[in-house]
């Protein structure tokens, strides 16, 4: 169920199940698998979720019904998974789906064809799908899944929502060091990740997120006097706020483990600082920071004034009560 992806691709998954609630599914998604190796389940399982008429009443996915029988057994009709026949997908592929999905639906409004290598398209194909993505017809999704969008022609992708997929993140070996277990939990590249392991940036940025928190623990208010401004040099921009707040929610999660009797995921290097604030808070505040944290972190999305943001994330802080 779709659930099962909460844990692996938390930002997709919630991108989605926003768009169920709020009804605003989209007839085409490009999915960036960024190394991702469940891409496909993913892809499938999202269909179900959509097909399935219970899922919108039955938060725990039903299996039973007809759908979800037939889906699981490959033989929903209503469901096409494209894959490439040799080297391409071939136009002959997308034209016997064009025909079987212009005849009515049997079981419910919807049709949804997955293209799995949306990279092996082939001029003709990738013209065939285009025409279907310009001309949508109701009641059918296209779901496309590819490695990376740079792969697929622009014109492609400028008709769908792209969602990225992140690699799933490595079992925290507990030798790697707190700069690389953030590296990996904080980017869905190797490349990106090759870049932060090697600049001298990744460590201040760590170290100042880290003197942050320690001293808003100690400080409260004052944090918004003496560590703001020096905060937002460190962090200056949309991206690297967004990056910080995520690394803030990890550092709280780690004192929640450490309250809970479980082991510190993250900031290991960090565990007096860690104990402390665990001392000093109960486990219903420290998961009140963290709701607030990410209350506010989902606005760094949208053009929010950074120096604002930082104030009102102490004073949200701050209104937690201990
Ligand atoms: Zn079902």
């Amino acid at each position: 169920m779709l659930d099962d992806f909460q844990i692996d691709q938390p930002i997709v998954y919630k991108t989605l199940l926003n768009a169920i609630q709020k009804n605003t599914i989209t007839h085409a998604y490009l999915i960036e698998l960024n190394g991702y190796s469940k891409g496909l389940d993913f892809a499938k399982t999202f269909a179900k979720y959509l097909l399935c008429p219970h899922h919108y009443t039955n938060a725990l996915n039903c299996k039973e019904c007809y759908q979800c029988k037939t889906i699981d057994d490959g033989n929903f009709l209503e469901l096409k998974i494209i894959q490439p026949d040799g080297q391409w997908i071939k136009k002959e592929q997308l034209e016997e789906l064009q025909q079987e999905f212009n005849r009515k639906a049997l079981v419910g409004n919807q049709k949804i064809y997955i293209i799995d290598g949306a990279d092996k398209l082939n001029t003709y194909s990738a013209n065939s799908i285009l025409k279907f993505l310009e001309e949508p017809v109701p009641g059918i999704i296209a779901i496309l899944l590819v490695e990376n969008a740079y792969q697929v022609m622009n014109t492609i992708v400028s008709r769908c929502q792209v969602l990225s997929l992140k690699k799933e993140n490595y079992t925290i070996n507990s030798d790697f060091s707190l700069k690389k277990r953030l590296a990996y939990y904080s980017f869905h590249t190797l490349e990106d990740i090759e870049n932060f392991l090697q600049t001298e940036e990744s460590d201040q940025k760590i170290e100042c997120m880290v003197e942050y928190l320690n001293y808003f623990e100690k400080k409260g208010y004052q944090t918004i006097i003496y560590k703001n401004k020096a905060f937002l040099e460190t962090f200056p921009d949309k991206n690297s706020l967004y990056l910080v707040f995520n690394w803030f929610i990890l550092y709280y999660k780690d004192v929640l483990n450490y309250q809970l009797g479980k082991k510190i995921d993250y900031f290991k290097e960090y565990e007096n600082s860690i104990m402390e604030i665990a001392k000093e808070n109960t486990i219903l505040s420290i998961s009140q920071k963290i709701e607030r944290i990410l209350e506010l972190s989902e606005k760094i999305k949208y053009n929010v004034n950074a120096t604002m943001l930082m104030d009102k994330l102490v004073i949200d802080l701050m209104e937690v009560k201990k």
